[in-house]
């Protein structure tokens, strides 16, 4: 028989959305039982410095920022602990989720935080160079490159958000767009075109990202015409688009058709009473720690009031 286990609060996930629903979950008393999923501490573990997080005046390094994160929830009395949600049967309360495909939780709530993972280009200098040059967050490190020649690829509203952005910072900015056309809205396209330290690079995929130890520049070539060239830059934005981490979901919550949560806007209520969803895996636009930690909050406290009015608490 495999083993079930009964809890009051689950928490599914481990990035500032899953930790800060933690914090507040344990502090209410719910006794919440958090699962760190593949990555413990999530997209923040593989970024270097975060300086727009508010409280840390000298900047932390994202993952001693996670370990800080963990310390804090387990302090408050969050368990916290190994493991991956693999299943989840919606049907009834207690909710069921399969830990590891072995183990069964059954919750009388549960806090979706499981996030998004950033698409790659998945060429071998992009994982090299991740973190020395190579970023997929340009507001986390385009700070770093103040003055620079920098480079983003993608041509979707993300990738134009974050040229504007880099614009402001960097002295060029050469963006990269595989097709001959954007997918971005009209209105972002027309800002980037009409930015004149942003390039537009059409037809144009990345060969190879130049550099031993830091970004140095890009091989890229014009799929056209065949032919390569050698750019010089200190940094490589990768824009590409994000995966939410939803796929277990599927046919239980409601999701948009990138596969994000929806949520009824202004809580993070799911479709599915007690079922809530905070962070990235539920928001497609704003995808800052800061604002993933703020949507825990409203989680832990959205969970609490569903219990307390189902007389669970
Ligand atoms: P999108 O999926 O919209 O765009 C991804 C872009 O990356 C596309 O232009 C795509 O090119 C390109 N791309 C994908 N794979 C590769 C590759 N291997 N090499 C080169 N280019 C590649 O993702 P976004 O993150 O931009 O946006 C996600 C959603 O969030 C969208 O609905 C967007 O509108 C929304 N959003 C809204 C914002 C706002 O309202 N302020 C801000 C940010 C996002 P191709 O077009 O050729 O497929």
């Amino acid at each position: 028989m495999p083993e079930t286990e009964k809890v009051h609060c689950l928490i599914i996930g481990s990035g500032p959305a899953g930790y800060t629903a933690a914090i507040y979950a344990a502090r209410a008393n719910l006794k919440p039982v958090l699962y760190q999923g593949l990555q413990p501490g999530g997209q923040l573990t593989i970024t270097t410095e975060v300086e727009n997080y508010p409280g840390y005046p000298e900047g932390i390094m994202g993952p001693q920022m996670m370990v800080d994160f963990e310390k804090q929830a387990s302090r408050m009395g969050a368990d916290i602990r190994w493991g991956l949600a693999t299943k989840v049967d919606f049907r009834e309360r207690p909710y069921k989720v399969e830990i590891d495909e072995e183990k069964t939780i059954e919750a009388d709530s549960i806090i979706i935080a499981t996030g998004a993972s950033a698409k790659w280009l998945n060429i071998e200098s992009e994982q090299r160079l991740n973190g020395h040059g190579v970023s997929a967050c340009a507001v986390c490190d385009g700070f770093f490159f103040k003055g620079q020649e920098v480079a983003i690829v993608g041509a979707g509203d993300t990738a134009c958000e974050e040229a504007l952005y880099l614009s402001k910072l960097c002295s060029n900015v050469h963006m990269l767009v595989r097709r001959g056309e954007m997918r971005a809205s009209k209105i972002m396209q027309d800002r980037v075109l009409n930015t004149p330290n942003i390039k537009v690079y059409w037809h144009t995929e990345t060969d190879e990202i130049l550099g031993d130890k830091k970004v140095e520049g890009m091989r890229v070539k014009n799929v056209n015409s065949g032919e390569t060239q050698e750019i010089p830059v200190k940094a490589f934005f990768v824009a590409i688009g994000h995966d939410p981490n939803s796929g277990i979901f599927k046919g239980w919550l409601d999701m948009d058709e990138q596969g994000y949560l929806v949520t009824v806007p202004g809580t993070t209520k799911t479709n599915i009473p007690g079922v809530f969803a905070a962070g990235d895996v539920q928001d497609k636009i704003y995808r800052q720690a800061v604002s993933a930690a703020g949507s825990g909050c409203m989680a832990a406290l959205d969970a609490e009031r569903y219990l307390g009015e189902m007389g669970l608490h």
